[in-house]
C-alpha cells in the first residue's frame, strides 16, 4: 500500500506514495477535515482545484448523524458527499473519549451518552469497523482510547493495554472492498509504554501506523517528543501518520521526524474566527491595520482568495458577517497546508530538504501560547 520513494540523507523526511481504493496519495499529505461529511466551508470542486488529495471523516459524528443507513442507501460516504478521491476514518475513539458524556468502559468498547441528545450508545472495535464499512472509507483506523495527556500513569498504561487488545479485535472484523487499516500507538508521554505499544501493534501487521494521544492539550516539547519516542519503532515501510497535528511549522517539524501525514482543523477552524495563516506565521484579518491594506492575505499565493480578493475587502466581509469571507479564509488557509505540503515533498525530491527546514521554522512566528511552552521547556 506504501511505497517508500525516498528518504531525506540529513533529516528522516521521508517521500513516498499511498495507494488506496480511490486513487494514488503523495505523501507527506496534508488531510483536509471533513467531520460532517464536509470539510467546512469548502465544496468539493474547491478541494479539488487546491489540490487536495485525501480527506479526513469521522466514524463518530457521522454515526449520530446522518445515521449509518442513510450513508448506507446513499451507497457509502464517497457517493452521499460527492468526493470520489480516498477518504479516511478516524474510529470515534477520540471523540468517546473528549466529546461524549458519562462514559463506562466494559471489556468490548465504551458505553456513553452521545453529546448530542443524550441517548445512550456503545461503541468498540466491532462497532467502529463496522461503520467504517459501511462509510466505505480507504482507510479505516483502529478504535483506540486516547486517555487525556496528564491522565496518571497507571491509567495511561490502562490505555495501551486497551488499544492493543482492541486493535486486535479491530483486525479481525470484516472491511469494505480494498480497505486498508491502521493501528495506533497511544502511551502518552512514556517513552516505554510507546515502545510497547508501537512494537505490538506492528507485530499485528496493519497497513500503516498513526501516532495518537498527541494534540491533545499538551506542550509543543512534550508533543515532539512523543512522536520522537514512538517513530523509531515503526516499519520504515509503512505510513506514519500524526493525529490532530499541527501548526505549518509543527508539520514540517514532523515530517523531518519521519511523518508523512496529517490532518487537523485548525484551517478552517481559525479560518472561521478571521485568521489567516501564512508561511511566516497567523494573523487576524479583523483588525483596523487592514481597512485599506489592498495586498492578498499572503503575497505570491496562487490560492483562488489571494488571486481575486485583498485583506481590505476580505476584512470587510468578515466584520459585516458576510459568508464569503470566511468561505475565502477558509480557502486560503487550506491551501496553504496543502502547498507546505508539496514545498516539503520537492524539497526532500531534490535532496533540499535541510534548507528548506531550516528556512521555513526561521521565518514562522509561532503563536504566543506556543513561544511560552517553549520557554517553559528551557527552563526546566
Ligand atoms: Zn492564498
Amino acid at each position: 500500500m506504501f511505497e517508500l520513494l525516498k528518504t531525506d540523507s540529513h533529516t528522516k523526511a521521508r517521500l513516498g506514495k499511498l495507494t488506496t481504493a480511490h486513487g494514488v496519495v503523495d505523501t507527506p499529505i496534508f488531510m483536509p477535515v471533513g467531520t460532517q461529511a464536509s470539510v467546512k466551508a469548502l465544496d468539493p470542486r474547491e478541494l479539488l482545484e487546491m489540490g487536495t488529495q485525501i480527506i479526513l471523516s469521522n466514524t463518530y459524528h457521522l454515526n449520530l448523524r446522518p445515521g449509518l443507513d442513510i450513508i448506507r442507501a446513499a451507497g457509502g460516504l464517497h457517493n452521499f458527499m460527492n468526493w470520489e478521491k480516498p477518504i479516511l476514518t478516524d474510529s470515534g475513539g477520540f471523540q468517546v473519549f473528549s466529546l461524549a458524556k458519562i462514559r463506562k468502559i466494559k471489556p468490548h468498547g465504551v458505553e456513553f451518552r452521545s453529546h448530542i441528545d443524550g441517548s445512550l450508545l456503545f461503541l468498540g472495535p466491532k462497532e467502529a469497523m463496522e461503520i467504517q464499512r459501511v462509510l466505505g472509507s480507504d482507510i479505516a483506523m483502529v478504535f483506540d482510547e486516547c486517555p487525556p495527556h496528564d491522565a496518571p500513569a497507571k491509567e495511561q498504561r490502562l490505555a495501551v493495554e486497551r488499544t492493543i487488545r482492541w486493535a486486535s479485535e479491530c483486525r479481525e472484523q470484516p472491511r469494505a472492498n480494498g480497505q486498508k487499516v491502521f493501528g495506533i500507538v497511544q502511551g502518552g508521554s512514556n517513552p516505554a509504554l510507546r515502545e510497547e505499544c508501537a512494537q505490538v501493534l506492528v507485530e499485528m501487521e496493519f497497513d500503516g501506523y498513526a501516532i495518537g494521544g498527541v494534540s491533545v492539550g499538551e506542550p509543543e516539547p512534550e508533543m515532539l517528543k512523543a512522536i520522537e519516542f514512538t517513530e523509531p519503532f515503526l516499519p520504515a515501510n509503512k505510513a506514519r501518520y500524526a493525529m490532530g497535528l499541527g501548526t505549518p511549522a509543527q508539520m514540517v517539524e514532523l515530517i523531518a521526524r519521519g511523518v508523512d501525514m496529517f490532518d487537523c482543523v485548525l484551517p478552517t477552524r481559525i479560518a472561521r474566527t478571521g485568521t489567516a495563516v501564512t508561511h511566516t506565521g497567523a494573523f487576524g484579518l479583523k483588525g483596523g491595520s487592514y481597512k485599506v491594506d489592498f495586498r492578498p492575505i499572503e503575497e505570491g499565493c496562487d490560492c483562488f482568495a489571494c488571486k481575486h480578493f485583498t485583506r481590505a475587502y476580505l476584512r470587510h466581509l468578515l466584520n459585516v458577517n458576510e459568508i464569503l469571507g470566511l468561505r475565502m479564509v477558509s480557502v486560503h488557509n487550506s491551501h496553504l497546508y496543502l502547498k507546505v505540503m508539496t514545498e516539503a515533498r520537492a524539497a526532500i525530491a531534490a535532496g533540499t530538504f535541510t534548507e528548506f527546514h531550516r528556512n521555513f521554522i526561521a521565518n514562522y512566528t509561532p503563536s504566543q501560547k506556543i513561544l511560552a511552552q517553549r520557554k517553559r521547556e528551557t527552563e526546566r
